[in-house]
């Protein structure tokens, strides 16, 4: 089988199957935007074509493919819907902990159903890693009773909260130690804000959780209390290179409609190419990051550069997109304009301080 020169090795989902999954989910890519619709019939297709299993251990029914692969399999499906691929980074966020943790029978109790689709996961941990970090009360605090633990609070930021039958999510307690649990969503005491109107990825259906005296077994355990939980056990993590492969999935999208507007239009081609050659660049980069090569010696492969660089790209390829197709792209609905707000996005999501203040920087021409 041939594979990209930036791969290792081929895809295991370099499948017809795949690239017909990819055509569906990009057909109604515009429709989940406009209709904020939860993408249901998606996560049918992806529970048929194994994606759900990707995260999930063999000895579960998964598949775990490794993290070049993954990345190249969220690359792809960005490209297609980034609604469905960015819930699917949510998700597969909530399993890799739980996959990762030490809890044998909460694991063999959901891995198996989160692998079939059957049960939903997400995650809500903004709160312990990039949201509310300039307060001093912690968002969510946490009291420990026998083998119990008592939440209060709100988790700020839960993308998928309404279908989500468990939320991996953590809290703080008195001593500064944290918890980080799988929260069962039916608990008397959990209970779901409406969906924030956002500036796009609508149908993510993200919104908070309010948590009055919400009371947890230990059974749901994934980790700690220990200081710095997320900073404990494996799970993509904040700005890490799983966020950078949508943005360059976005980007890669943006700039083949670029290509193809530049077919009948030579004055674009001098634009387009520039913006191929940074992509090319990017990727070969991403890939060798996702395979573990970075070094002291190779800043261009840290993750924040990474990250920093696949913003940077998708903000100004869906921006020269929606130049190149003028007044017709500004109307809604059309995948310029749509881009353009998915570009958004990267600027606050999962963005730790250097990442935006690099953007900062860089939107005051402060280049260093
Ligand atoms: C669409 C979307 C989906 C998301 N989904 C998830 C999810 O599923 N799970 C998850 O865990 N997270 C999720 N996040 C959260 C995301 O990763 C970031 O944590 C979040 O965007 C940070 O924004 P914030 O407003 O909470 O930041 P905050 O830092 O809390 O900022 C809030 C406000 O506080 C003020 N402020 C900020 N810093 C300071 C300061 N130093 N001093 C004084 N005032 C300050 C500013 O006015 C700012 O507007 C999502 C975010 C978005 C936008």
């Amino acid at each position: 089988m041939t594979h990209p020169e930036f791969l290792s090795q081929p895809a295991p989902f370099d499948t017809p199957d795949f690239d017909t999954l990819l055509a569906d989910l990009s057909r109604h890519a515009a429709q989940v935007d406009q209709n904020a619709t939860w993408p249901e019939w998606q996560f049918s297709r992806l529970a048929d074509e194994g994606v759900l299993g990707w995260v999930i251990p063999n000895e579960y029914g998964g598949s775990e493919i490794d993290s070049e692969m993954l990345i190249f399999g969220y690359e792809r499906l960005a490209t297609a819907c980034l609604t469905t691929t960015f819930i699917l980074t949510q998700r597969n966020g909530a399993c890799q902990r739980i996959a990762g943790c030490g809890n044998v029978e909460l694991k063999a109790e959901l891995l198996p159903n989160l692998c079939t689709g059957r049960l939903f996961a997400t995650v809500g941990v903004s709160h312990l890693t990039t949201s509310r970090q300039h307060l001093t009360q912690p968002a969510v605090q946490v009291e420990m009773a026998d083998d119990m633990f008592v939440l209060n609070g709100q988790i700020p930021w839960v993308t998928g909260a309404k279908p989500a039958d468990y939320v991996v999510t953590g809290g703080t307690c008195e001593d500064g130690r944290q918890v980080l649990i799988a929260l069962p969503t039916d608990l008397d005491g959990v209970s779901m804000e409406e969906p924030s109107s956002l500036l796009a990825l609508d149908g993510s259906l993200t919104g908070s959780i309010g948590l009055d005296n919400v009371t947890v077994d230990q059974h749901y355990l994934l980790a700690g209390p220990v200081e710095g939980v997320m900073s404990h056990g494996q799970g993509g993590g904040t700005g890490s290179v799983a966020t950078s492969s949508l943005a360059v999935g976005l980007a890669g999208r943006s700039i083949a409609l670029l290509m193809h507007e530049s077919d009948g239009r030579p004055d674009l081609r001098d634009i387009v190419e520039p913006f191929a050659a940074e992509w090319s660049n990017l990727r070969f980069n991403l890939y060798s990051a996702a395979r573990g090569e970075a070094t002291p010696d190779t800043p261009h492969l840290t993750s924040e550069s990474i990250r920093q660089r696949a913003n940077s790209l998708a903000l100004r390829s869906t921006q020269a997109l929606l130049a190149a197709t003028k007044g017709a792209g500004f109307v809604s609905g059309h995948p310029a304009e749509r881009g353009i707000r998915e570009a958004m996005f990267f600027l606050v999501w999962s963005c730790p301080q250097p990442i935006v203040t690099a953007a900062l920087r860089e939107f005051a021409c402060l280049v260093d």
